[in-house]
């Protein structure tokens, strides 16, 4: 028998926090229509209007900006097909949600990064200037590195090219304050289930100068901006997930010193293990790291076993492993990149969790180093 699993992948996805399971549940036994005129309609309409203002009150951005989603992926696919007769410049690092959005638009233009992880803020500009009034989109935090991007320095440049700005900011909504008004871009990608909140709703929040084409077509909800039927259960756990925050800030420093422990421990035992990133600035609670000589599906299948739920940030396709696209853009060599797995952890973790990672982690490592020394 397996021992307890210990979830260190909130990256992924995080668990919901007990309140916003209250929240929903609540909601969900009840009914009525956002759009209907009743009273079954104007109650579930206050719903979404309630939790409209608490992701208003925590990103800065008015009520009216905040459209409601099915996810940042429609979130990210909206933001770009609605600006796709423009030349479409997006970081080596982007989500799929993103990448794939634009490679299916046309020949996206490649912003590059530096090898911590970091984007190229000259390379920015030459780019802005052979493409004048482009379409930028740039990630807050990345998903696999947890590598904060200089989104707010990033917006100010292109704006002086006349560019539209797009952040997603997924990860990085959960784990540190976001400021809309603040970072200067035009529209702005959120998810709930990062952050606490249930899966399959998210949010995209469009300045006033944005003219959003809807992506799906349908009623007039969200303002014309989104059609379909809004998801009332969700976005109420949505807006209390946000609005639970603050307990989470209130202890990023304690999750920052937890993961430079777990991380200390790695070294230790294993100096060539890379940790992506460390150099830069990175979110309290996002590890990636290498174990060398291990391949990360052998490290997942371990850990897993030990009852430790991991990530990899490589796609794993017909068996193999590919590097992923976002450590290759850092220039990491394919042996190192499919050897990186994530560690994410939130709200819900333990510092044993970690602990017990950690020694995981150098026992395979040990046990693998002399199979391949053998
Ligand atoms: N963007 C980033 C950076 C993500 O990490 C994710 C989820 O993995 C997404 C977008 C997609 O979000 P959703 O699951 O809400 O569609």
């Amino acid at each position: 028998m397996n021992a307890t699993p210990f979830y260190l992948d909130y990256a992924a996805t995080t668990p919901i926090k007990p309140e916003v399971i209250d929240a929903v549940s609540l909601v969900m036994k009840t009914h009525g229509n956002a759009s209907s005129v009743h009273g079954f309609g104007r109650t579930a309409r206050e719903y979404v209007e309630n939790a409209r203002r608490q992701l208003s009150a925590r990103y800065h951005a008015k009520p009216s900006q905040i459209v409601f989603t099915s996810g940042a992926t429609e979130a990210n696919n909206t933001a770009l097909q609605a600006f796709k007769q423009r030349p479409m410049i997006i970081s080596a690092i982007e989500h799929p949600a993103v990448t794939q959005t634009a490679l299916a638009i046309g020949q996206p233009i490649i912003l590059k990064v530096s090898s911590d992880g970091v984007i190229n803020l000259n390379h920015l500009e030459e780019l802005l200037k052979a493409n004048p009034q482009a379409f930028v989109s740039v990630m807050l935090v990345n998903n696999e590195t947890g590598v904060i991007q200089p989104v707010k320095e990033a917006a100010a440049l292109a704006k002086q090219y006349g560019a539209v700005v797009h952040c997603d900011a997924v990860q990085g909504a959960g784990r540190m304050a976001v400021d809309f008004k603040d970072l200067g871009v035009d529209m702005l990608s959120l998810s709930a289930h990062k952050l606490g909140g249930p899966q399959g709703v998210g949010a995209l929040i469009v300045a006033d100068n944005i003219k959003l084409e809807p992506f799906m077509m349908g009623g007039s909800q969200e303002a014309r901006r989104r059609g379909g039927t809004e998801n009332v259960a969700g976005i109420v756990g949505f807006g209390h997930a946000v609005s639970l925050l603050d307990a989470d800030f209130a202890v990023t420093a304690q999750w920052e010193a937890w993961r430079e422990g777990f991380e200390a421990k790695i070294r230790a035992a294993a100096p060539t293990a890379i940790i992506v990133g460390a150099k830069s600035l990175r979110v309290c609670a996002i590890s990636c790291i290498t174990m060398p000589g291990v391949r990360n599906d052998t490290q997942l299948m371990a850990f897993d076993l030990a009852g430790l739920a991991v990530s990899s940030g490589a796609a794993c396709s017909s068996g193999k492993v590919q590097p992923s696209p976002v450590l290759k853009a850092m220039g990491i060599n394919e042996a190192d990149a499919t050897s990186a797995i994530r560690v994410s952890s939130g709200w819900g973790t333990e510092p044993q969790e970690l602990e017990k990672l950690a020694q995981s982690w150098i026992e395979l490592y040990q046990r693998c180093s002399k199979t391949i020394a053998a």
